[in-house]
């Protein structure tokens, strides 16, 4: 079997091969300049440069300008007149591929989604071109929606990575386990055998950040956990890793290790900068003590909360208040079910203000800072990205507010937080290449990827059909016995 999946490797990759239709993106030689809008640096004292400049040599931004200081010569200039000029946004947590899956099952709580429709779908559909093409549909609705990194885990890494540099947004994911037989690897140990050979391959790649993700403790074993996580330390990786989304979490893994998920994960030492605890919906005040004192952060989704019914949001105001590092993530198209990171803040305001019964509660700066350098330090990427600071990686999102719901503007938090839409942006830089110009995506050819995203649609439908063809046979024999 495992011959075999070799073998479908190769063939998937001479398949991808020359799949995707490389447009014209820009990537000037020499300098680039964003100019006279709406500068926001996300410093520390939150300074907003109005009619500046935004001054990017190579991947990283060189300067900020004055609006009157003077501007190089023979610099690439995008007009930013008209524009909020903000940090790219940074997606803490998702499974990009399952925009394939998107709309399948929706309505029905957390592990019935999962059981009976997200991983069978999975096992009998999930392969390195569906990865592909599905993380490829995702960069896309991320690029064009103002996202320039995210943080993934899911199978097939290899494909995966490769679908992000082909769509040029930046990505941190990588070897992945989970404790029962999967699509790519039979086992969790099986998957580690060969992950430090991907961790080497990406370390100094200019966008994919190489990382390591074990699903969460209630499908992992607590060793198999900790052998994921010494993989991220020895690379001094992110780690992620699903923790007490549902209550149901932590009475499982004190079944299985005597202790709740926090403790348990803080008892093998995976708590520590750059370990992404995605949701922390269930944590108590020792619990939140606990992650305070370790460095770890929280992926906070409440989009995909809110849709599976949890009936509570992630203590997102008391994690802040303890020095938490927090960012925001859509989690899995399935289950949010877009991928607009401008949706997620204005969710993430809404729903701590909501359960705490406080208007105050996480302003619409807080949000905004969660969204780009909150999201940075939980991936332990704050010194290279997350802010417009000179020194840091260009990865620059240009905000349309020339448009009737962001006329006029008093206070750019409040409009970037409550009133844009990701479909507001217009232009995004990563890594100081264009890759969305004026709403298009210059990387890819977006036709081409939805004609094939549709191809798999229509394998998906035929699976499902046959697994619930085959839950019926089932139904039927065990009532005649
Ligand atoms: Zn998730």
């Amino acid at each position: 079997m495992y011959e075999d999946f070799r073998y479908t490797l190769v063939l998937a990759a001479l398949v991808l091969t020359g799949c995707v239709r490389p447009q014209e993106s820009s990537s000037p030689d020499g300098p680039l300049i964003i100019d006279g809008g709406t500068v926001v640096i996300m410093d520390e004292a939150g300074t907003i440069l109005e009619g500046g400049a935004v001054l990017v040599e190579s991947d990283r931004i060189a300067a900020l300008l004055e609006p009157g200081a003077p501007r190089p010569d023979g610099a690439t200039v995008i007009d930013a007149t008209g524009h909020v000029v903000i940090p790219g946004l940074v997606n803490t947590h998702g499974h990009a591929a399952m925009s394939l899956l998107r709309g399948l099952a929706d309505d029905m709580p957390l592990l019935t989604w999962l059981n009976d429709h997200i991983f069978p779908a999975e096992a009998a559909l999930v392969a390195p071109d569906f990865v592909y093409w599905g993380t490829l549909l995702s960069s896309v609705e991320m690029l064009k929606g103002g996202t320039t990194t995210f943080a993934d885990m899911y199978y097939f890494r290899d494909d995966m990575a490769q679908a992000t540099v082909d769509a040029g947004i930046r990505a941190v994911t990588g070897p992945h386990v989970i404790g029962f037989p999967t699509p790519d690897y039979a086992s969790p140990e099986e998957s580690l055998a060969d992950a430090a050979e991907f961790m080497e391959r990406y370390q100094d790649h200019p966008t994919v950040v190489p990382a390591v993700a074990a699903h969460a403790l209630y499908t992992t074993p607590l060793h198999a956990v900790e052998a994921a996580f010494r993989l991220a330390e020895r690379y001094d990786a992110p780690f992620q890793i699903h923790a007490v989304e549902d209550p149901s979490e932590n009475v499982t893994a004190r079944e299985l290790t005597g202790m709740g998920v926090i403790e348990a994960l803080d008892s093998i030492g995976a708590l520590r900068p750059g370990t992404v605890l995605a949701h922390s919906i269930y944590l108590s005040d020792e619990d939140i003590e606990r992650i305070a004192a370790s460095g770890a952060g929280i992926a906070h989704n409440p989009q995909s909360n809110m849709k599976l019914g949890v009936a509570r949001a992630a203590p997102v105001a008391a994690a802040l208040a303890a020095g938490i590092p927090v960012g925001l993530g859509t989690d899995g198209p399935a289950s949010n079910n877009d991928l607009d990171m401008f949706d997620e803040m204005d969710a993430a305001a809404k729903v701590q203000k909501f359960m705490l019964g406080d208007p105050a509660a996480l302003p619409a700066e807080t949000v905004f800072r969660l969204a780009t350098m909150g999201g940075a330090r939980v991936l332990n990427l704050h010194h290279e990205i997350g802010s417009l600071e000179p020194g840091k990686r260009a990865d620059i999102v240009l905000v349309d507010v020339r448009r009737p719901g962001l006329t006029p503007l008093y206070r750019v938090y409040s409009h970037l937080v409550y009133a844009a839409r990701g479909s507001d942006v217009s232009t995004v830089i990563v890594n100081g290449r264009v890759v969305v110009r004026d709403r298009e995506i210059l990387t890819v050819d977006q036709d081409e990827v939805m004609e094939r995203a549709r191809g798999f649609g229509d394998r998906v439908r035929e699976v499902m059909e046959d697994i619930a063809a085959a839950r019926t046979a089932d139904g039927t024999q065990a009532e005649r016995q």
